[in-house]
């Protein structure tokens, strides 16, 4: 078949016309054959038969078995409970599970009498399924039954204009008439054989039209791994392109201020994460390809020694280097602990914020120029056009998740040459989500605390106990320690938010009377000047309580703070609580974060305090949070496009993505052009995504 009868546009289709086009275009951005033949259903409903427990799959189908329950018992959860039954037929058993309604199942269920139960099974340690539809076998047996039945993707309004799931299947069936079904595979036969897969034609007849649950599930797998294949190939070959093409500054040597600094400067021993981290940046910065890496490492796992360290080479080969924050007061954080690191030690460094003043900002504009200044620490301002250097070879950027990517690819054109990029992040993207999103970045990750940490010991109290946690306060403070509260402030502008701050502020101070306690205040609204001298004082310990909004929430280092009270805790996502507790447990005493709700509490935020409560670990948190939130959300909406995903599942995929990825990456060191006849099918498919569907450009 010629494969362009696939752009042909979709109110050719017969049964479709102009109408139904324009809503198809419009609701499901359907807008030729080729994406119709991509609709992918969501589900299926199989009542066609019925199905053995051993004959189950992991294909999310919906599906009639015919058994009976043995046993019926409530099991307790942290939050209500859930009724549990084992239902077996001749061949296995498995669960029944009901959230709603237990009552009434207990007194009208019977045990031990055959039943037909109907519904979605899920798999997850065996069989499972939730509240399942069901019929006692003899009354099951006097109606009519039903074909197995694609469900597709709809929305209200093409419901309301008559196109129901009948009616799209019926046109996608005509599809199938008009090109016989016969479609051009997409995969080599290499690939195809070693992985058993079905072909193309096959599975896309069978996802619309199933004939049976395993080659249902046989279809599924294929067309996900081709999916995920071809984001793979393309964000790999991206990444040997970009190493190809895109020469790098070679720092070929490890010269006096790297090695000055490790002997003498360094205050502490390096973790092996440290070494390894520092290690694998040396290879990239000693090759001819610029580097592009992301450095991901818990709260605290010490990324600013790395950052540090690979200035220093820059500088030993004669560059200029320059770290980018993102808020005045972490710039400013980052640039007193470097001038602190550097003392004694002949390099130039200044920090350049929205608020450093004309004359100051001239000199550096001009030290910049004319090569004096090696080092330069700032916001946002670092970006400016009007900020030229001499010869920049290293550009850093910390939490790089609140930088978006055209600021990043301003930092590109600070020289002739892109400098070496190194982004560095505390929000661990679980590596699923890494390998997709920033398949073209290359990764490394610190994972070990700098020795002698305590964990941070978390709680959640609800606001009643709150006369408790005053005591505590003054418990710990009595100690020497200090403390921070924090509310949300999710957008700076909004006035509750920032009456709840000062109504929080005020009672603290009622509770804490000056002079016995001092007592700093910091949010968004405040001149920087203002924030500085506030956040000085804390961190000169001239306070011992620091009130402020979540500004304070990314790097800030204060290690004598122990406590961490977080207000209205259910407002924040997970990452941002992470990030919130990382402030304290950076010094040797045991730290505490409270995490302060009320009593009412949704479904989701629970989760998210019981998971605080329960682990530190940032990538459990982080794989927790992708569960809760869609892998989307996670990353922002500038990033989202490569996850639109039309039928694989980044998260309960993972095992195809790691397959997809590793076939990705055998090909391309075997064949980097795809010009071998054997993948003559590949290369013509990826260049045919990338004509019809523009795939990201990530960074340019
Ligand atoms: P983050 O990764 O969150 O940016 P920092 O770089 O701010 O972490 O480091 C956190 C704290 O740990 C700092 O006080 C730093 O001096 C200290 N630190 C970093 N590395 C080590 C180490 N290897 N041994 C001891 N302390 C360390
Ligand atoms: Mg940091």
């Amino acid at each position: 078949m010629n494969p362009n009868v696939l752009q042909t546009p979709i109110e050719y289709l017969k049964g479709v016309g102009p109408n139904r086009g324009e809503l198809l275009r419009k609701e499901l951005g359907i807008h030729t054959y080729q994406d119709l033949l991509n609709l992918f259903p969501h589900r299926y409903i199989d009542k066609t038969r019925f199905y053995k427990i051993s004959e189950l799959q992991r294909n999310n189908a919906d599906v009639q078995i015919v058994g009976k329950i043995i046993h019926l018992k409530t099991v307790e959860q942290k939050k209500g409970k859930r009724l549990v039954a084992t239902f077996i037929d001749d061949t296995g058993k498995m669960q029944l599970v009901w959230f709603r309604g237990q009552k009434w199942i207990r007194e009208n269920i019977k045990i031990n009498e055959p039943y037909v139960i109907f519904g979605r099974v899920n798999y997850y340690n065996g069989f499972s399924m939730p509240h399942p539809e069901m019929e006692l076998l003899s009354t099951y047996e006097k109606k009519l039954r039903t074909a197995m039945q694609p469900v597709y993707p709809s929305t209200e309004k093409l419901s309301t204009r008559g196109i129901t799931n009948k009616t799209t299947s019926n046109i996608i069936q005509q599809l199938f008439i008009e090109t016989k079904g016969q479609f051009l595979d997409t995969l080599s036969s290499t690939i195809l054989d070693d992985l058993k897969l079905i072909s193309k034609s096959e599975a896309l007849f069978n996802i619309h039209f199933p004939k049976s649950q395993e080659l249902l599930a046989k279809s599924q797998f294929r067309l996900k791994f081709e999916e995920l294949f071809y984001i793979q190939l393309q964000l790999i070959s991206k990444n040997m392109l970009r190493k190809r093409k895109i020469k790098g500054y070679p720092f070929n040597q490890v010269g006096s201020y790297f090695s000055q600094f490790y002997q003498e400067h360094l205050p502490f021993e390096l973790t092996n994460a440290q070494k390894r981290v520092i290690k694998e940046i040396r290879t990239d910065l000693g090759s001819n390809a610029q580097m592009n890496r992301l450095l991901q490492g818990d709260v605290g796992s010490g990324k600013t020694i790395v950052a540090l360290m690979t200035m220093l080479l820059a500088i030993d080969n004669g560059f200029q280097a320059c770290l980018m924050a993102p808020t005045e007061i972490l710039a400013t954080q980052h640039f007193h602990g470097l001038v602190e690191l550097l003392i004694d030690m002949p390099i130039t460094i200044q920090l350049l914020t929205g608020s450093t003043k004309t004359s100051k900002r001239k000199e550096i504009h001009a030290d910049l120029q004319n090569g004096q200044l090696h080092i330069l620490i700032g916001t946002h301002a670092v970006l400016e056009d009007k900020v030229q250097f001499l010869n920049l070879g290293l550009a850093i950027i910390d939490e790089q998740h609140r930088f978006g990517v055209a600021q990043r690819s301003k930092l590109w054109h600070k020289n002739e040459q892109p400098p070496h990029i190194l982004v560095m992040t505390a929000t661990p993207i679980p590596r699923t989500l890494a390998m997709s999103l920033y398949g073209d970045l290359d990764i490394s990750v610190i994972d070990e605390l700098p020795p002698g940490r305590k964990s941070v010991k978390t709680v959640h109290r609800y606001d009643s106990n709150r006369l408790k946690v005053f005591q505590f306060i003054r418990d710990e403070i009595k100690l020497g320690r200090q403390i921070y509260v924090v509310y949300p402030l999710i957008q700076e502008s909004e006035k509750m938010d920032y009456k709840d701050l000062m109504d929080g502020y005020e009672s603290i101070v009622r509770e804490f009377p000056m002079p016995e306690y001092q007592i700093s205040i910091v949010h968004g609204q405040m001149k920087p000047a203002d924030k500085d001298y506030e956040m000085n004082r804390f961190v000169k310990g001239e306070t011992q309580i620091m009130v402020a909004t979540t500004v304070i929430e990314v790097g800030v280092n204060v290690p004598n703070a122990s406590v961490m009270i977080i207000e209205s805790a259910e407002r924040f996502g997970l990452s941002q609580l992470h990030q919130l507790r990382g402030r304290v447990g950076r010094g040797a005493e045991q730290s505490y974060c409270i995490l302060m709700t009320s009593h009412k509490l949704s479904n989701d935020s629970k989760t998210r305090l019981e998971t605080m409560v329960r682990t530190n670990d940032g990538f459990e948190i982080a794989e927790v949070d992708l569960k809760l939130r869609g892998p989307g959300d996670i990353m922002g909406t500038q990033q989202s496009g490569v996850l639109n995903l039309k039928i694989a599942d980044i998260v309960k995929d993972n095992d195809i993505l790691k397959l997809a990825r590793q076939f990705a990456i055998k090909l391309l060191k075997d064949d980097p052009t795809l010009s071998k006849e054997a993948n003559r099918i590949i290369r013509f498919t990826y260049s045919q995504l990338a004509k019809y569907k523009n795939i990201w450009n990530y960074i340019s």
